[in-house]
């Protein structure tokens, strides 16, 4: 069982009210078993909603709203989800700052990328699945050792 970033099949859960639909993704699970997820969502955050990022160890929208604990109760639901449904691997947003994994926005809202990961894509990390971004599924690079 494959999770997948509800964003990267064509849900309109981003910030932005928008999806991100990759064709790539789409074409990689359609004979898999998968499931979709938006951790923003699952953690009780509106769509559309402020961007976000982390900042040290907080998560501040563009407005400077903490909004870390609703990150985390969406990883932690994600978590849930992950577990009920028996995944094993997970392809997840770039660069998000739930989803993204091994590269992040550095927490200046200016485009700069940092190494680091997302608290969902980090606790499902560190909880034995691999994760991946559909910036490597032309790889299906699930082998891939990725570090938090
Ligand atoms: Fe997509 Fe993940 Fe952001 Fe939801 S939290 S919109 S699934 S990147």
């Amino acid at each position: 069982m494959i999770l997948v970033s509800a964003c990267l099949i064509g849900m309109m859960c981003r910030y932005d009210g928008l999806a991100k639909a990759d064709e790539k993704v789409i074409q990689y699970i359609r004979d898999k078993w998968w499931i979709p997820v938006c951790p923003e969502q699952m953690g009780g955050l509106a769509t559309p909603r402020e961007q976000a990022e982390i900042v040290g160890n907080r998560i501040l929208s563009l407005g400077g709203k903490d909004v870390t604990e609703a990150f985390e109760k969406g990883a932690r639901e994600t978590l849930k989800l992950v577990k009920m449904a028996r995944v094993t691997k997970a392809v997840l947003k770039a660069r998000s700052p739930s989803c993204g994994c091994g590269m992040i926005y550095d927490g200046t809202f200016s485009g700069i990328l940092r190494p680091g990961s997302g608290k969902t894509a980090q606790i499902l990390m560190e909880n034995g699945i691999r994760v991946i971004s559909e910036e490597m599924i032309e790889k299906d690079d699930f082998s891939f050792p990725h570090t938090l």
